[in-house]
This record gives C-alpha cells, sequence and structure tokens, in this order.
C-alpha cells in the first residue's frame, strides 16, 4: 500500500462498528481506509452470537441467520424464573462481520486485513500501521474512528484511560432439545456478570461473565453450569469450541470525540454494563460516527464531530447511565449473602420491573 498516504478517514478495527463506520463514511463519498489486525475477519469469534431483532437487516447473507429467538428466562438465586419476551435472532457472528465489511467494500471503503495500527500522533493525524508483511506504513488521516474494540489501542495511544471490563469464557455444546428462548442465570456464583444459554440450531452457546474483583475462576462454575444441564439432558457433555473476551462495562468514555478521533462501539464505552449486550449499538454508532467522519473530512467544521458525542449522549446515555448504576448496587451485594437473595438480584436484571425504579 506504500509507505505514505493520505486518507479522508482511517478506521481501526473492522469488527460491526468499524464496518458500519467504513461504510457509511464510503457511502458519503469520502477515501476510507479500514484497517483490522486479524488475518480472517470475524475469527476467532468472542461472542454469544444474539442481536435484537431490527438488527437482522444486516443477517440476510448466506449462512448468516442461525435461528430466532423468541423469549428470555431469567433464573434467580432460589430457582425461580421468570419468562418474557425478547425477540431477536442468533447469528453465526463470524459471517455477520464479514457481511457488513463486504457491504463496506462495496461502498467504496478499502479493507486491509492483517494490519496493525502500533504507533499514533493524534495532533498530527498520523497513523503508524505494521502491514501484515511485516512492514510499516504511514497514513495521514484527516478522521479517525476507534472500533477497536475493548481494550482499545487507539485510546492507549491518545493517553486515554481503559475502561473496566468484566471477563466472560464461553463453550460451544450440543443442544439436546429445540430451544427458542435464552436463558440468564442471576447468581453469586457469577459476580459482577451471569451466566448464559443461547441456542443456535443444533448447538448453543454457555458461558459466564464475571468481575475479576470478586471471581478469578472462570472455568469452575462454568464447568459447574454446564454439568447441571447436562444432568438435565438439555445440553451434551462435549465441548465443542470454547472462547471468551472482555467486555466494557464502566458505560460510556467522557469524551467520544478527541481531536479529530471518533470511538464507537466498545472503544467508545456503549456495551450495556448490564447485560454486555453490544452489538447494535457498534453498528449504530458506527454509522453516525461514518457520516460525521465524512463531512468533517469534506468541511472541516468542528461542529460535526461534537454533534456525533451529543448524539450518542441522547441516544445511549440514560441506558448506560442506569445500567452502570445498577452494577455499583451489585458491587455492594456479591460475596455477601444478600447476593442470593431474589430481591437483589431483580434490581440489577433489565428482565424485571424493579431494575426500572427509581
Ligand atoms: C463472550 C462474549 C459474548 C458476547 N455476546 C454478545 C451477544 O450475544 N450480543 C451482543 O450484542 N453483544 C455481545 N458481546 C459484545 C459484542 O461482542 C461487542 O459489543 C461487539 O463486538 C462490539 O463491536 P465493536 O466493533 O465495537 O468491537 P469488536 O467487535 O471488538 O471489534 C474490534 C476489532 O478491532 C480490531 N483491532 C483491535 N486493535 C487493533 C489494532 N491495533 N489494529 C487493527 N485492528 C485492531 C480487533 O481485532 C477487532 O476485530 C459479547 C462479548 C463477549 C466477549
Amino acid at each position: 500500500m506504500g509507505e505514505r498516504r493520505a486518507v479522508d478517514v482511517l478506521v481501526v478495527g473492522l469488527g460491526p462498528g468499524g464496518a458500519a463506520a467504513a461504510g457509511r463514511a464510503a457511502a458519503a463519498g469520502a477515501r476510507v481506509l479500514a484497517i483490522e489486525r486479524k488475518k480472517r475477519i470475524g475469527e476467532p469469534v468472542q461472542c454469544a452470537e444474539f442481536i435484537p431483532a431490527p438488527l437482522g437487516r444486516w443477517a440476510q447473507d448466506a449462512g448468516v441467520l442461525r435461528q430466532p429467538i423468541e423469549g428470555m428466562k431469567s433464573f434467580l438465586p432460589s430457582g425461580a424464573s421468570e419468562q418474557s419476551p425478547f425477540p431477536g435472532l442468533m447469528v453465526d457472528r463470524a459471517r455477520f462481520d464479514r457481511a457488513l465489511a463486504r457491504r463496506a467494500r462495496e461502498a467504496g471503503a478499502e479493507i486491509l486485513t492483517g494490519v496493525r495500527l502500533t504507533g499514533l500522533d493524534a495532533c498530527a493525524r498520523t497513523a503508524v500501521l505494521r502491514l501484515a508483511d511485516g512492514t510499516s506504513a504511514t497514513v495521514t488521516y484527516r478522521a479517525l474512528i476507534a472500533a477497536d474494540g475493548p481494550h482499545s489501542p487507539v485510546a492507549h495511544q491518545a493517553g486515554l484511560p481503559a475502561l473496566p471490563v468484566v471477563h466472560t469464557r464461553q463453550y460451544t455444546v450440543e443442544l439436546l432439545q429445540p430451544y427458542a428462548d435464552t436463558d440468564i442465570w442471576l447468581s453469586d456464583e457469577f459476580p459482577g456478570g451471569y451466566g448464559w444459554l443461547f441456542p443456535k440450531g443444533p448447538v448453543a452457546n454457555l458461558g459466564i461473565g464475571a468481575d475479576r474483583h470478586f471471581e478469578d475462576d472462570l472455568k469452575a462454575p462454568l464447568d459447574r453450569l454446564h454439568a447441571r444441564l447436562v444432568a438435565r439432558g438439555l445440553v451434551g457433555g462435549a465441548i465443542l469450541s470454547r472462547t471468551g473476551g472482555a467486555i466494557p462495562v464502566g458505560g460510556m468514555r467522557a469524551r467520544l470525540v478527541v481531536d479529530s478521533i471518533l470511538f464507537v462501539g466498545d472503544a467508545a464505552g456503549l456495551t450495556h454494563p448490564i447485560t454486555g449486550a453490544g452489538i447494535a449499538a457498534a453498528v449504530e454508532s458506527g454509522e453516525c460516527a461514518g457520516r460525521a467522519a465524512a463531512r468533517f473530512a469534506r468541511s472541516g467544521e468542528e461542529a460535526v464531530l461534537a454533534g456525533y458525542d451529543e448524539d450518542m449522549r441522547d441516544q445511549y446515555g440514560a441506558t448506560l447511565e442506569r445500567a452502570a448504576a445498577r452494577r455499583r448496587d451489585l458491587e455492594r451485594h456479591w460475596r455477601t449473602p444478600s447476593a442470593q437473595d431474589d430481591r437483589t438480584m431483580r434490581r440489577g436484571w433489565i428482565a424485571f420491573p424493579e431494575y426500572f425504579a427509581r
């Protein structure tokens, strides 16, 4: 790609946030370069693969949609459970991400895989990239979209704080009966997180999340949950694949725009601090940031960038603040007897009216 080059918009990371951003910016006429450090977009998958129904428009490509979901069953510490409507789709996340990237390419974005951002001078609007062949290149940009996930190397390079995260561990297991709900376990066994079983046709994603301040070992509690479901005859004993990853849980960054860098998705802290869901917010923020970056590249108007920050706060601020507040409430209970009280968990989970009470 040459040792030095200039683009309008540099997108770092091609998860759903980066691909949506690259597509929108290119469609708006910007010269877009989008880089992804993985060799193959979307792999390895680090996701439970549930998307809310409206995102189905991104799940039209062959092989992306795996099964519809009707409801959510939330299990409380006492064993009581509550069924709620929770329509959505289970997808093949790798194919989902690649479908988004394909659309970005079709819109005119240049997409490079196996390429990593290694350096950044935000004032000079210059990034250093390590290319797939091991050589380096320098890119100057008008706007940079940081769609580089929960640990955001761009944020680190720009001197911004790391986001607090919860750690997860997930097995894919055989599903022994057809299932159309997502199951959620709320318990002191998974402090700072929860357990989940998301069905995907003949298999299911079975995982847990936990806050390392309270629980360092995710394997033992996940193995116990797995053994319980095997005993119930719901899933098979074999582990077909394993994954995990970090989920930002601190809520939105204090600033989503720094110099001409726009943060989107996980890198922006838009992931829901209670549920850990972040695909929809990544796509939506990516689209918004892509539009704003293209306009800024054309006009140089700082107000366009400020408008992106404001739009995201209007759209996500209240929801994320409530979720972050509920997390803080729960932190007082983990590893104490009250964490095994159903009333505590009801206040801390989105399926219950108590969660939305003042
Ligand atoms: C186990 C697990 C289960 C989850 N389940 C769900 C779920 O069911 N539903 C849901 O909505 N959300 C779920 N999430 C959250 C969801 O996966 C994220 O919110 C979503 O991926 C955010 O998208 P993104 O584009 O912001 O970031 P990411 O998808 O993380 O993409 C960031 C990309 O940037 C790349 N990158 C990083 N650094 C560099 C660099 N220096 N140079 C170039 N590229 C770089 C990475 O390789 C990566 O591909 C889950 C998360 C985990 C860990």
